[in-house]
């Protein structure tokens, strides 16, 4: 009988209950034990009761829920290459050789870790004298199954990642209230969103309140001239009648000399122009809250395709992630994801933005 595994990891994100309750039941509606790690890669380095069976029930009313009620956490430990050994103990005392991780990227990059490792960490624990060679016969492989648990829509190579339409449709609802105050006052708001390295919720944001100006990392303003820019535009629009206005800027906001554009400093820069101007820094609201239709869904038949993927999965493949393209839930290697996303870091810190644009999916605009 097949025993797999499912955690969260890393930032939590509304969807994530969804998922884990989609592996439970399609797991056990394919004859499978599944267990739940609670606190992410804290639960499988302390394992006995963070590791729970999961039972059909267990998982009643999970679809709609925000943040994630196995728990997740930042784990020091599973760093190291010993709090990974211990994990593999824990693992294989629980006979689970099969793990589905709903996390960022750094989650993925290290379940990949893991797998690799897998062999020489069960003959280590071997030698240790924690289990006989008879023992982990049965564990020569980890199968490791990928599910983009992130609000920032931050992965490469998937359309959207579990929770991110959540959180952008949190902002709008912010936003939506700040523009009804603005328009009374005739005042200006700058709103600070989440996305340190990925500008998709704010472009996604301000397109869909249809705000003034939007900073992302990815199309870094000209250093020492955005201010004018900026003015020109909200100007601009107030000579069209608009009664207030509204600059979206992601918390990683940059101009192209990788200083950071913060709310702070377009504040300043429509205050200069006689603005009456105020900040919303929106902060973890963003993050709370119930899940929407497309996170439920998303993550039910990725949550799904999970399970099926652990189920096909041969030894010595590479782990999958399971993303969404075109509407189509779709397998990829997760490192080649991993590796693409870190590309656009890459040239964002090189300064090569139009390259940052380009290595993004398709719905970023030019
Ligand atoms: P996210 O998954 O949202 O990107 P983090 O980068 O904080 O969040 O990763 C979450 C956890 O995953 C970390 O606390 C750590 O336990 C584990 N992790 C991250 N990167 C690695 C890595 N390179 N090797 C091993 N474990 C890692």
């Amino acid at each position: 009988k097949k025993k797999i595994a499912v955690m969260t990891s890393g930032g939590d994100s509304p969807g994530m209950n969804a998922a884990v309750r989609a592996v439970v039941r399609t797991g056990l509606h394919y004859g499978c034990d599944v267990y739940a790690v609670y606190e992410g890669y804290e639960g499988l380095l302390r394992g006995g009761d963070l590791l729970k069976k999961m039972s059909w029930e267990d998982v009643r009313g999970w679809l709609s829920e925000g943040g994630t009620l196995i728990g997740t956490a930042r784990c020091m430990g599973f760093r190291q290459r010993e709090g990974r050994k211990q994990a593999a103990g824990n693992l294989i005392t629980e006979g689970i050789d099969a793990l589905v991780v709903c996390g960022g990227d750094g989650s993925l990059t290290g379940a990949d870790l893991f797998r690799s490792e897998w062999p020489s960490l069960v003959q280590e624990l071997v030698k240790d004298g924690k289990f006989t060679a008879e023992q982990v016969a049965p564990y020569r492989n980890l199968t490791i199954v990928g599910l983009v648990g992130s609000i920032d829509n931050d992965m490469s190579g998937t359309d959207s990642t579990i929770g991110a339409y959540s959180a952008l449709e949190r902002i709008c609802e912010m936003v939506d209230y700040i523009d009804a105050t603005a328009k009374s006052h005739s005042r200006a708001f700058v709103v600070e969103v989440m996305g340190r390295h990925c500008g998709w919720l704010a472009l996604m944001a301000g397109i869909a309140t249809g705000a003034d100006y939007i900073f992302i990392p990815e199309r870094a303003v000209p250093h020492g001239k955005w201010q004018d820019e900026l003015k020109e535009v909200c100007q601009r629009h107030r000579a069209k009648g608009r009664r207030n206005n509204t600059i979206i800027v992601a918390e990683g906001a940059l101009d192209d000399q990788l200083n950071p554009v913060t709310a702070n400093d377009v504040k300043d820069a429509l205050i200069d122009l006689g603005l009456d101007t105020k900040v919303t820094i929106l902060g973890h609201v963003q993050r709370g809250g119930t899940a929407v239709a497309h996170d439920r869904w998303l993550a039910t038949l990725q949550g799904v395709d999970a399970v099926r993927a652990v189920l096909e999965n041969t030894p010595d493949t590479p782990s999958p992630l399971i993303g969404i393209l075109e509407n189509k839930i779709i397998r990829m290697p997760l490192m080649e994801s991993v590796a693409l996303t870190k590309s656009v870091a890459d040239a964002i810190e090189s300064k090569d933005f139009d390259k940052a644009i380009s290595l993004r999916d398709t719905e970023f605009i030019e």
